[in-house]
Formats: C-alpha cells, structure tokens, sequence
C-alpha cells in the first residue's frame, strides 16, 4: 500500500451514529447522507455500517451516487437530495432513489418516467424555508401534494426542509431557525388542511439534531456530526474517523540560507534536517496550507516549510531529529491536529477537507467488530 493513506476508523463511526440515536431517543428515523463518496470516507462502506448500526435511510446528492450504493447490493431507501436533469429520470426510476421535487414541471416529468417504466415512484415534497436553494414555498405546499398526489405513478412518502444556521449558537442565528421550523410546519399543515398526507417529515441536519429537537420530527439527516466533526459546543462527544497518514520518505540535512521548494519562497533560517513526503495538494493536502501548518512524528509537531507541491511536501524537523526515514506521519488523526483545525487554518469547514482527500489516496478500513465491510 502506498504510504499516503487514510484509515477510515469504522467502529467510530458507529459510536457516533449510536450517541446520535441516543440524543433523539428511539423514534425518528436516521438517513445519512452519503453524498461525495461519503463526505469522503466511502459511500459503500459507510453505507453498510450505517445500515447495519441502526439508520434506516441514505441520502446522495446525484444519480451516480444511487448508482454506486445499488450496485453495492445496498437496498434501502435512498434520497436525493439534489435536483437531477430531465434525461435522469429514468435511472432514478429504475434505482428506485426517493427524489426531493418542489415544482410542477419536474412533478410531471418525474411522473412520466415512472408511467414509461410501468413503476409508482415515491417522492418528497422540499420546501424552502429559509435556506433559498431548493424548494416550494411554504404557500404553495398545498398546491404542490396535490400535484403529486394527482399523479397516478407517484407518491408524496415525506416533506423535508433544510436548515441554513442550525450549526450556529447565536441568538440571531436560533432565531432564523426557529422561524423556517415555523414555516416548515405552516406548509405542513397546509397540505393536511388540503386533505393530504404529507408522509414523513424531516428538517435536521447535525446542527438540527444537536441544538433544535423541535427540528426531528419523524427522520433526521446529520451528516458531519456521523464523520466525528462537532457541529459546535453543545454536541454529543464524536470522534473523527478519518486519519491521514503518510511517511517519511527522504531525509537530508540543509544549511542555513538554501532555499526549498517553488519559488524559494522559505530559506533555512539554520542547519536543520528537513524530511520529504511524498503527500500532496493533489492527494488533499491543500497548497494554501503551504507554511501554516504542522505534521505530527511520534507525538511532536514539525511544520511543513516551503510551498506544497502536487505529489510532495518538506517539514522542518530541526538540526538533531530523533526521527529514521520511513517513520509514520500524522496529518490529521487522533491525539493530535484534527481535519477541523486543518479547516480552520484554510479559513474552510471540516466538510471542505474530507471531501477532497482525492481517490489516489487507497483507503483502509478498521472496524472493531472484524467486520470490514467491502
Ligand atoms: C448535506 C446535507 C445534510 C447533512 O448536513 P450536515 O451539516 O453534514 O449534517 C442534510 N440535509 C441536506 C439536504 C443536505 O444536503
């Protein structure tokens, strides 16, 4: 295995999804997203564990990612939670993904190609509550059910909103949220009062989950809460699970003045040993962190120096390291410098980091329980 690696830390990710459960009690539903292969981690291999520890549905942004879940022999529930193009219906037909729909035109398209597949296709209605990216208003919910339920080829299983500031503690911020829950449950009641039945709602993400219970209702969707990232202060203990790994892969001792990487932007400032990785931005190890960042070598620190390259970087290890080539380095991991301070010295959200540690870099799964799902 090549030595730039991540272990995706499964039984964590169990842990975290079992503190979720315990913070809504045994009611709702859990969906995970899987979306981007995972937030990174893997969408096959998260979506079994997740299944297999107690959620009940998936959630992935395009068709693909359906795609890839169902030839994982995965057959739960799946939503999804983008908008896919006309001519991508009747895969999400024939794949049988639950799709968010909030307008007459898609209702129809969508109710034509499961018509033309001879197949009832379930949908959720979306309304826009106050996040302004997706959704029917909560006026025109009423008008919306019925338009699904007109449809003979297609059922309205769920209505769903989407928290824009759920993660924020700031009064203002509780506030707005408190407001969409508002008017997620006005478009709901709209549609009751229309003679219709809504089906399952759900409205949390992990902000939502932590910090707003009148945000449950019957299923809940957090996602970054699951890969062990804190929403804020406040949240049930997670634990990352991922680790980035790499190794030493070369070592030279320079001398005060000599120059390292492109564009000579850092020169020696003594004779210090400086170790070569063979990680890089295009592995997801960001050229912005150039300079701003250190690595862990046997529990210290060494900051990276001179410019991250595409497939390599240098850390400064001082003049007298007690470190031997082909020593394992942590760039992020447990005991030490997290994805979430990675972010931070970025100015970018844990989210941003997962989801960018590129194919290239092989991943291994542990799972306590000697279950290593595919
Ligand atoms: C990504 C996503 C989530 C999960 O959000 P987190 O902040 O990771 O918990 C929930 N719902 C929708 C619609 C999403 O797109």
């Amino acid at each position: 295995m090549r030595a730039t690696r991540v272990i995706i830390h499964l039984d964590r990710f169990r842990r975290n999804l079992q503190g979720v459960r315990q913070k809504i009690g045994p009611k709702p539903r859990i969906c995970v997203p899987v979306k981007a292969d995972a937030y990174g981690h893997g969408a096959a291999q998260i979506a079994a564990t997740a299944l297999d520890a107690g959620a009940a549905w998936l959630a992935v942004a395009t068709v693909g990612e359906g795609a890839e879940l169902r030839e994982a022999g995965i057959g739960a529930p799946i939503l999804l939670l983008s908008l896919p193009l006309p001519e991508e219906l009747p895969e999400v037909v024939s794949l049988g993904l639950i799709p968010l729909v909030a307008d007459r035109d898609f209702i129809r398209e969508a109710a034509g190609a499961a018509k033309n597949a001879g197949k009832t296709l379930e949908v959720h209605l979306k309304i826009d509550t106050g996040m302004g990216r997706q959704g029917c208003s909560p006026g025109e919910a009423a008008e919306m059910a019925a338009c699904i339920v007109r449809e003979k080829h297609l059922t309205l299983g769920g209505t769903a909103t989407h928290l824009a500031v759920a993660d924020s503690s700031a009064p203002e911020d509780a506030a707005y949220t408190k407001k969409q829950l508002a008017r997620f449950r006005e478009g709901v009641e709209g549609i009751r009062r229309a003679g219709f039945d809504p089906g399952i709602l759900h409205g949390a993400n992990s902000g939502g989950v932590v910090f707003h219970e009148d945000s449950w209702f019957d299923m809940v969707r957090p996602g970054i809460l699951l890969y062990g990232y804190s929403p804020g202060p406040g949240a049930p203990e997670v634990t990352p699970v991922m680790e980035f790994l790499t190794r030493v892969m070369f070592m030279k001792k320079v001398k005060q003045g000599e120059a390292v990487s492109y564009g000579r932007t850092w020169t020696a400032p003594r004779d210090t040993v400086l170790a070569t990785l063979p990680v890089g931005y295009a592995d997801g190890l960001f050229r912005g962190l150039s300079g701003k960042f250190p690595v862990t070598i046997k529990g210290a620190r060494y900051p990276l120096v001179g410019r991250i390259c595409m497939d390599q970087c240098m850390a400064d290890l001082g003049p007298d390291p007690d470190i031997r080539r082909w020593e394992e380095v942590t760039i992020f991991g447990p005991g030490t410098v997290t994805a979430a301070e990675m972010a931070a010295a970025l100015g970018t959200i844990p989210y941003e980091i997962t989801c960018n540690i590129n194919k290239r870099v092989p991943r291994m799964y542990l799972d306590s329980r000697g279950s290593v799902p595919r």
